[in-house]
Parts: structure tokens; C-alpha cells; sequence
């Protein structure tokens, strides 16, 4: 690693270097982790969850270098998740994804040790405790990430328009405008979860982060997936070695007596 926010996903700059620079790392709720569904335990009084997407509006779509990112107006509450375990409610302000090379690996998260090709993250933050997103990612419950697995089977026809327009973002440090792309099609129909109290997964790691991880998957296609590691790059337009964007995830992390909590029973 040369500098201080050089970090990635390479063999010198990857997950187990981290720790260097960001000594969080090694942390009591550092995330993701491995949900062993069998030791997560049902609470009967969480609540289900409400993800209120209906008026959203996407603004763009970025590669910066690490995933591919959509961002959201986030100035007022229209795109807001309730309920679960939170009190009270927190605004969307942008998706991103984690994939490998093969449908073997590339979700962060895994459940009883299985992983799943890709995963979705919904990044909240709580606008009724702070005033920025900046500021609730520094608390410790600052932000609520929903965690969406993506395994592969039939074409996922939400997913197209996304993956349609990556080719304007291959190289790292680009964007383009994307508006009107709602992300409640990539939901699955039931919203069924486990919670636990964790972490960024990408550095500065901020233990500030209320995990809500989705039991069913959604399903995308092989060629789908595919378009996400053929067609981006870690790389920026100027360097010479272009490198695929593949394998941004972190492996799971130790629990360190942290408790999973299920919505539903087993
Ligand atoms: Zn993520």
C-alpha cells in the first residue's frame, strides 16, 4: 500500500491488509460475517420491516474503483426504510454491489458458510439523529445497510436497465446520469431477515452499521452477472494495466460474541 486511502482488493492492498491503516479492522463488530442460521435467534417483537422506495429519485451512476454505485436525492424523507429493529426511519442514499469471478463466490455475507455470486447493498443513513451522511457514518447507529443475495437462474429484468448502462462507467473515477431506476424491483417478495450490529465492509470499516441481511435471493442471469465482470474496471482510463473489476468482497469477519437475530423462525 502506498498511501493512506490506497486500498483495494489486490494481493497488497486487499481485506488482510487493511488492518494497517485502519486498525478498526480488527474491531468487535466488523462486518460482513457467516449467518449460521441455526444459532440466529428468533425476536418474536421485531417488527417487519417497511421499505418505502416508492418516490425515489436515483441521480447517477459511478464506478469508484472499489464497485459500481447508484446515488439518491437523500434531502428529505421520501425514500425511507421503518420498522425492523430501527426506531425510527432511514434515508436511502445509495446502492452498490460485491460480485466474484464465478457463481461460487462474491457475496460478503455467506449463510452457513455458503456464498452466493453477488450482493446488493442499500446504504441508509439516520437523518433524524444527524444532519449528514458524513456524520452518521461515524455513529454507531448512524447507518442501516440492507444486504440483498443475488444467485443465478432466469434473467432478472429489473437488473437490465443497470446493467445496460454500465459501459459508461468502465473505467474507476467515472459517472453518468441515472435517474427514474427505482431500486424496489430488486427486492425480493419476502422480506424476511436477520439482523446484527456491524461495519462498513470497505475502509474506514466504521463500526456503524445496523445490518439487515434478506433471506430470500433474487435472481439474475449467468449473462447478467457476467456484464459486471466483463465490463468494469478497477482501473482508470489513464493506467495502463487494466484490471477487471472482480472480487470486491471481504470475507466474513469474527462474530466476537455478537448475536444474529432472525425475523422469522427457522
Ligand atoms: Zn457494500
Amino acid at each position: 500500500m502506498t498511501g493512506q486511502h490506497c486500498w483495494g482488493y489486490g494481493e497488497e492492498d486487499g481485506p488482510s491488509e487493511w488492518h494497517h491503516y485502519f486498525p478498526i479492522a480488527e474491531g468487535n463488530r466488523q462486518s460482513p460475517i457467516d449467518i449460521v442460521s441455526n444459532q440466529a435467534v428468533f425476536n418474536p417483537s421485531l417488527n417487519p420491516l417497511v421499505i418505502s422506495y416508492d418516490h425515489c429519485t436515483s441521480i447517477n451512476l459511478s464506478n469508484n474503483g472499489h464497485s459500481v454505485m447508484v446515488e439518491f436525492d437523500d434531502y428529505d424523507d421520501k425514500t425511507v426504510i421503518t420498522g425492523g429493529p430501527l426506531e425510527g426511519s432511514y434515508r436511502l442514499k445509495q446502492f452498490h454491489f460485491h460480485w466474484g469471478t464465478q457463481r461460487n463466490s462474491g457475496s460478503e455475507h455467506t449463510v452457513d458458510g455458503k456464498s452466493y455470486p453477488c450482493e446488493l447493498h442499500l446504504v441508509h443513513w439516520n437523518a433524524r439523529a444527524y444532519s449528514s451522511f458524513g456524520e452518521a457514518a461515524a455513529a454507531p447507529d448512524g447507518l442501516v445497510v440492507i444486504g440483498v443475495f443475488l444467485e443465478t437462474g432466469g434473467q432478472h429484468s429489473g437488473l437490465n436497465r443497470l446493467t445496460d448502462a454500465l459501459y459508461m462507467v468502465k473505467f474507476k473515477g467515472t459517472k453518468t446520469q441515472f435517474d427514474d431506476f427505482n431500486p424496489k424491483c430488486l427486492l425480493p417478495s419476502s422480506f424476511e431477515y436477520w439482523t446484527y450490529p456491524g461495519s462498513l465492509t470497505t475502509p474506514p470499516l466504521n463500526e456503524s452499521v445496523t445490518w439487515i441481511v434478506l433471506k430470500e435471493p433474487i435472481k439474475v442471469s449467468e449473462k447478467q452477472m457476467e456484464r459486471f465482470r466483463k465490463t468494469l474496471l478497477f482501473s482508470g482510463e489513464e493506467e495502463e494495466q487494466r484490471i477487471h473489476m472482480v472480487n470486491n468482497f471481504r470475507p466474513p469477519q469474527p462474530l466476537k460474541g455478537r448475536k444474529v437475530q432472525a425475523s422469522f423462525k427457522c
